[in-house]
């Protein structure tokens, strides 16, 4: 397999942000201090470059995803917040939900697969060609088995558009935005100005082409219509807060995301490249390709 991800520089954009030194990073994660007192948690060396965030309140702590299974992420969690912490899903999919069930419940927004994934996990199948050493970017990481992987099964708490986390001092309201994942919900921190838009937005290639029982079915749109929703709050906000890439970009991209799908979806969309075969997961890459926007791209279905 070819992929770009070997070829790749380290990222530069950490550099922006102030690392915390951890005990149980266990040589794969790493966590920064991002803006309005949250810290981001990524997993840089393997392919999905995912982020995940414990966002801290005067009584409870919110940790909104759990990364991807390869190392241990309890140990890190109970030493960044020891006191009680509120787990919540951005979406199923395998790279946000492979540490749930290290805890008690999780709250997730209500739909037949994340109903299914939680009820019975998901096998190291699923991931397609994610486990790959070549996904990896210095191999894989000490103690970690690609045969032995699986996502095991965990206890969800459904959520709807509407509800709030109450974390004492802070308040995260919930926004279903379906379209890259029918169950996508995002959280808006408006005393903050964040809002973490999970997959539905980050600054790198966005998936609009999912149709699978691994990864559920994407809508064109339901996914313009959520970026059509969430641009209203643009005026309220200070960064989206992003579950893959860099840690954070500009809220005026939730309508410029807006408009590259409507181009994609009229067809007026003319400078498509064949997709990065890491990009491809359980997909045939030759029916998939790639348009490139400022700061972000999307992979979606060739339609011819
Ligand atoms: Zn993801």
């Amino acid at each position: 397999m070819k992929s770009k991800w070997t070829d790749d520089k380290p990222r530069p954009y950490y550099a922006k942000y102030e690392r915390v030194p951890v005990q149980n990073g266990q040589n794969w994660y790493e966590v920064y201090r991002l803006p309005g007192n949250v810290l981001g948690i990524c997993e840089p060396n393997q392919f999905q470059e995912v982020n995940f965030f414990l966002i801290p309140g005067s009584e409870r702590a919110l940790l909104l995803d759990t990364g991807m299974g390869i190392c241990p992420v309890k140990p890190l969690i109970e030493e960044l917040c020891p006191g009680e912490v509120v787990v919540v899903n951005s979406h199923f999919h395998f790279d946000h939900i492979a540490g749930n069930h290290n805890f008690k419940a999780v709250y997730a927004f209500d739909d037949p697969y994340v109903r299914r994934v939680a009820a019975e996990g998901l096998p190291k199948e699923a991931l397609g060609n994610q486990l790959e050493e070549i996904m990896f970017r210095y191999g894989y990481p000490e103690g970690f088995s690609p045969d032995s992987f699986r996502i095991p099964p965990y206890h969800m708490i459904p959520v709807q558009d509407g509800d709030v986390f109450d974390l004492g001092d802070r308040k995260l309201t919930v926004y279903h935005t379906p379209g890259h994942s029918h169950d996508g919900i995002m959280l808006f921190d408006e005393e903050n100005r964040l809002l973490f838009t999970g997959d539905t937005f980050y600054p790198g290639a966005l998936y609009a082409h999912f149709d699978n029982d691994e990864f559920g079915k994407f809508s064109m749109a339901d996914y313009i219509a959520s970026f059509e929703r969430m641009s209203e709050l643009i005026p309220r906000l200070d960064y989206l807060m992003c579950s893959h890439r860099d840690f954070t970009a500009p809220p005026v991209k939730l309508k410029e995301a807006a408009n590259a799908l409507k181009a994609i979806d009229a067809g007026e969309v003319l400078d498509e490249r064949d997709v990065d075969e890491g990009h491809t997961y359980l997909e045939d890459g030759s029916r998939l390709c790639e348009a490139l926007f400022d700061g972000f791209s999307v992979v979606y279905k060739k339609t011819v």
